[in-house]
């Protein structure tokens, strides 16, 4: 009878409001019985959980460095000292009682924070909150973020990708050939191969509840975080977390991250929860081609918040130069690639999670999930496991089946990419070292351009290009060039 519980406490909170109201001029007290604090890298976020909804006033002072909340005609029944303020901008917290019947919070910070607050009314889980964020400027969202000469080396990937792309479009493939075919061949930077690793959910959001009461949150921070050791433990290979504790990220926060930190995978982490405990099993989603077409209308619609999310960022699909249809052809062609490329990834990691795990189902399937929705980032989401189903759940508890299923996602993972290595990566130059044997085939030194090697075996740069796949003209001292 779970319905007719939640209908009878509805009517009974209906109630207390229309009694509050009735008292006219005389709010009552709203009563703070809980403080709860979530510490992100760049940003501290404090809920405050209160008996009905009082408005707050947040502001900062100087000398030494405090943030005030003002919370209008409320009391505080909680310990501020039991706050576990680690990891935090906040030294200490103090309240006191206002003139008029307030309640006032200080906190000292130990740097300078940008404040803003808002409330939420109650919902399944909690009462009326208050929520006050004190944003870090300048701070990085995550804690480990990529080299900056990482992030150069990738921009240019990306920026000759781009131009290879909209050659194509434009029909006109010789033109800039001609022009960027006498760059001397560069030593190959070797980059790694950036992989943003998604834990679901965080803070205040738990995610999924098993029947024992373990929490989404974390078994899949857990298992993000065995991932990213198994990818930064493999050369040619750096893992970035989204999060890395217990705190909540948006979920266009979450994609955001990955752009910023330039990220060429994209993975987030989840286990299902069902209302049977019976189904069990491991999922892989893509983004659906649904979703895919309505974010696709989606983004060009916006064309304001466009340049912002798609090339205010860093330049990496930036379309605002564009004329109308282009901009759609090349965010279209853009978005199958990177959809084709999540599908294939997706089937890899399945295959691999085949091996540790029941699949839920064979193939890959395909959903509108926000964070799936980077038109330039190949993405997936894993369903390791249902939380819901008690064997599952004793299963994503265990370290070592945590471990496990971060392995086979690495591995299916690992084996798109030794098969697609980007142009600057360490797998590329490595892939390219194991060839140069055969006759057909020469390997790029130090001075050649793409025009000297056409010429030197009376080919044109075009058929070369072609015959190599080649997205851009630049050359890698030590890359091997198939002569067709
Ligand atoms: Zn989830």
């Amino acid at each position: 009878m779970p319905l007719a519980s939640g209908h009878r406490r509805r009517w009974a909170f209906g109630a207390l409001a229309l009694a509050s109201l009735g008292i006219a001029g005389q709010a009552s007290a709203a009563d703070i019985h809980n403080i709860r604090l979530w510490a992100a890298p760049d940003h501290v976020r404090l809920v405050f959980d209160m008996s009905s909804p009082a408005s707050a006033n947040v502001f900062t002072l100087n000398d030494p460095d405090r943030v005030v909340i003002d919370v209008d005609s409320s009391d505080l029944s909680f310990n501020v000292d039991d706050l576990d303020l680690q990891g935090s901008a906040i030294d200490a917290v103090r309240t006191g009682t206002r003139e008029g019947g307030g309640l006032r919070v200080v906190l000292d910070v130990n740097r300078n924070v940008a404040p803003k607050s808002f409330t939420l009314p109650p919902n399944d889980q909690y009462s009326d909150r208050l929520v006050v964020d004190l944003d870090y400027p300048g701070a990085s969202a995550v804690s480990d973020p990529i080299d900056p000469i990482e992030a150069m080396i990738r921009d240019q990937e990306i920026t000759a990708q781009r131009a290879q792309t909209e050659a194509v479009v434009q029909g006109n493939v010789e033109t800039p050939s001609q022009v960027a075919a006498t760059v001397e061949a560069q030593p190959h930077p070797k980059r790694d191969i950036i992989i943003a690793v998604d834990a679901g959910h965080g803070g205040e959001d738990p995610g999924a509840i098993g029947p024992s009461g373990t929490r989404e949150k974390d078994v899949v921070l857990e298992i993000a975080r065995k991932l990213k050791n198994r990818i930064d433990g493999t050369p040619g290979f750096k893992a970035i977390l989204t999060r890395d504790d217990d705190y909540y990220v948006g979920l266009r926060q979450r994609t955001l991250i990955a752009r910023q930190q330039k990220a060429d995978f994209f993975v987030s982490i989840h286990a299902d929860a069902v209302r049977s405990s019976q189904p069990y099993g491991s999922s892989v989603y893509a983004l659906s081609q649904g979703g895919a077409t309505s974010e696709s209308a989606r983004w060009l619609a916006a064309s304001e918040n466009q340049a912002d999310l798609i090339g205010g960022v860093d330049g990496s699909l930036s379309l605002d130069d564009k004329d109308e249809v282009l901009r759609g052809v090349l965010l279209d062609l853009t978005m199958t690639a990177t959809m084709n490329d999540s599908l294939a990834t997706g089937g890899q990691v399945l295959d691999q999670l085949g091996r540790i795990n029941k699949l839920h189902k064979s193939g890959v399937e395909q959903a509108g999930f926000v964070v799936l929705k980077s038109p330039d980032i190949p993405s997936l989401l894993v369903e390791t496991g249902f939380i819901s189903n008690p064997k599952e759940e004793a299963q994503l508890r265990s370290s070592g089946h945590q471990a496990q299923l971060a392995q086979a996602i690495f591995a299916g993972i690992v084996a798109h990419f030794r098969q697609h290595p980007p142009p600057s990566s360490l797998l590329a130059w490595q892939r390219d070292q194991g060839r140069g044997g055969a006759s057909n085939e020469y390997r790029v030194r130090a001075g050649d351009t793409l025009s000297t090697v056409a010429n030197r075996n009376g080919i044109t740069m075009q058929a070369l290009k072609q015959a190599n796949g080649l997205d851009s003209d630049i050359l890698r001292v030590g890359q091997v060039l198939t002569l067709p």
